[in-house]
This record gives structure tokens, C-alpha cells and sequence, in this order.
């Protein structure tokens, strides 16, 4: 898209969000394009929390499937948009609700702690939801001797796991496969290439991966330490997307995308975060479709699992 046809779709996208009373709510993993046109930036559980606090007729979710589902959730009163509703999530996908069904049945007596990317069916058979901001708070507020399940990601999961010493948690073997392509070999040699640099990583990568990072952390948690560190280079190993918003916050400093194994693929790009367009987003906004429409009885038991997770933020 060129930047003319660029700039004449914000500047309906803006028009319309006007006229009906609508704000846009963005993933830091969407295109630089798209988070310019939104009124809140952040991440999962920050839109979250966002998402119940807006006072609009409508809610657009720019960002992929289980969100705009976890907004819906929260706001059951208002419409919820979904630009592009193919725009799915693999770590979403890796837990189908009917296998997670009967793992649950295999170990009676535990709690399920489940990741925010999962479906809401996925959501109404869980005790409390995290996210990876919150994740170990969450499992750390629930008693030592309480046995859990922790879905769906199996390195996110062995990453609590390992901080918390519990032995009592059952991983679901989910993985998103942004987060699983990150090459070791690629980073120590980008390291020995900038020996000043930090490594920041997100903890849906692997153990390996995790184990050479200077700070790992949520979305926001990586925003935050790259402000705070006195730092003036990082490797960054997560969702490329994040990079705008990096250098938009510290222009001063640099930040260098880390490369997935297979340098050819653009692994380190969630391909479903950038489904989302401008064009979708504003032919969603005329039309007042696709919206997300949710069964009654599960988005209630969803909502249980959600509210638990915010109120222990
Ligand atoms: S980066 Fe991974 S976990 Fe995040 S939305 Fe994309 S596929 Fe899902």
C-alpha cells in the first residue's frame, strides 16, 4: 500500500471510530500502521484490563482471534469487532478444548492455570488465566501444595516451573510458533558481534534460549527494562512487531531484531497478528462486522477464570 492510500485510510478509520462512537484497541505484534490508528497499544493482559474500562458502543479489536474473544468476555454489553477473524493464534490452536477437556479428567484435584491464548472454550474449563506479565504471580498465589495444570505453553510453562521450584504442575505441550523459531546459534553470534548488548527474551521461547538472557520478560516487562537499563544496545527475541513501539519509546537506543533458525520464513513475524490491516480494519468499521458473538454459558464460566487472573495482577 502506498503511503497516500495509506494516510486516506487512517484518516476514515479516524472519521469512523468518530461517527460510531468506536475505539481500536491494538497488540504491540500488529503492524506500525495499524497501531497508529489505535487509541490503546499494549499487551494481552493490559488490554485486558483496557477493554473493560472503555467507554465506547464499540470495541475493534486489532489483533488476533482470542483477544477480541477475551474483550467480549469482559464487555458482554458491548459490540466487539474483529477485523480479520482468520487472524488465529498457534499457541490458541495447539490446546483443542475437547483434548484439554479430558486432560483435566486425568488428574482430579488439580487447578488449571491457563495462558490468555487459548479460546474461551478453553477459558471456561480453567480456574484462573495468566498471562506471561502475570504468570508467575498468578501461580504463586495459589497454595504450594495445590497440584496444577498449566496450559497450553509447555516453555512458558517449564519456565514457572523452574522459578518456583513446583513439582506439582502438569504441562498441556502447546508452543506458539513465533516464540519456538529463535536460532541459539544466531544470538551468541550477534552477542559476540555487540558484546555491550543485552538480550531480552520473552519466556514463550525455548529453555535454551531463556538460558542466555539478560531480562526475560512479558511484552510490557521488555518495554519497561529496555527504559530502565543503562544499556544502549538489545537483542531482542520475541515478536518483531515490538520493535516499533522500542524505538518510538528510546529512540536513542538500538534495538536488534533476533533471527529465527530459518532466516527465510520471517518466523520472528507473527503472519496472523499481521493479517490485520488498515483496509480490513476500516471495512470492519463500516460494516459493523465480522463481530464476535459468544455462547452465554461459556463466556460466563470464561469471565470466572479471567476476573480471577485481573484481580491478582
Ligand atoms: S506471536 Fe505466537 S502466541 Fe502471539 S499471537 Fe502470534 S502465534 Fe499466538
Amino acid at each position: 500500500m502506498n503511503v497516500e492510500n495509506s494516510s486516506e485510510l487512517s484518516r476514515r478509520i479516524e472519521a469512523l471510530k468518530r461517527e460510531k462512537n468506536a475505539i481500536i484497541l491494538a497488540h504491540y505484534y500488529t503492524t506500525p500502521e495499524v497501531q497508529a490508528v489505535a487509541d490503546f497499544l499494549g499487551d494481552s493482559l493490559a488490554l485486558s484490563v483496557q477493554a473493560q474500562q472503555v467507554d465506547a458502543r464499540i470495541i475493534l479489536f486489532a489483533g488476533v482471534h482470542f483477544m477480541a474473544e477475551t474483550a467480549k468476555v469482559l464487555c458482554p454489553d458491548k459490540k466487539v469487532l474483529i477485523p480479520c477473524p482468520e487472524a488465529g493464534c498457534s499457541l490458541a490452536e495447539s490446546c483443542d478444548a475437547r483434548e484439554f477437556a479430558a486432560f483435566k479428567v486425568k488428574y482430579p484435584g488439580h487447578k488449571v492455570v491457563s495462558y490468555v491464548n487459548t479460546t474461551v472454550e478453553v477459558k471456561a474449563l480453567t480456574d484462573i488465566c495468566c498471562t506471561s506479565s502475570n504468570a508467575l504471580k498468578v501461580v504463586e498465589s495459589l497454595p504450594a501444595d495445590q497440584p496444577l495444570i498449566f496450559g497450553p505453553d509447555r516453555n512458558l510453562g517449564s519456565y514457572i516451573q523452574k522459578l518456583t521450584g513446583r513439582q506439582n504442575m502438569v504441562l498441556w505441550d502447546g508452543a506458539c510458533h513465533v516464540h519456538e523459531e529463535f536460532s541459539l546459534e544466531k544470538i551468541l553470534q550477534l552477542k559476540r558481534e555487540h558484546p555491550g548488548a543485552k538480550v531480552v527474551v520473552h519466556p514463550e521461547c525455548r529453555a535454551y534460549i531463556v538460558e542466555v538472557a539478560d531480562y526475560v520478560g512479558s511484552t510490557a516487562g521488555i518495554l519497561d527494562y529496555c527504559g530502565r537499563s543503562e544499556a544502549r544496545e538489545f537483542i531482542v527475541v520475541t515478536e518483531a512487531g515490538i520493535l516499533a513501539e522500542m524505538r518510538k519509546r528510546y529512540p536513542e537506543k538500538v534495538f536488534i531484531p533476533a533471527p529465527p533458525d530459518d532466516e527465510t520464513c520471517a518466523c520472528n513475524n507473527c503472519k496472523y497478528m499481521k493479517m490485520v490491516t488498515l483496509e480490513n480494519i476500516c471495512s470492519c468499521l463500516e460494516n459493523e462486522a465480522p463481530e464476535i458473538i459468544l455462547d452465554e454459558e461459556v463466556r460466563q464460566a470464561a469471565e470466572r477464570s479471567i476476573r480471577n487472573m485481573i484481580a491478582i495482577r
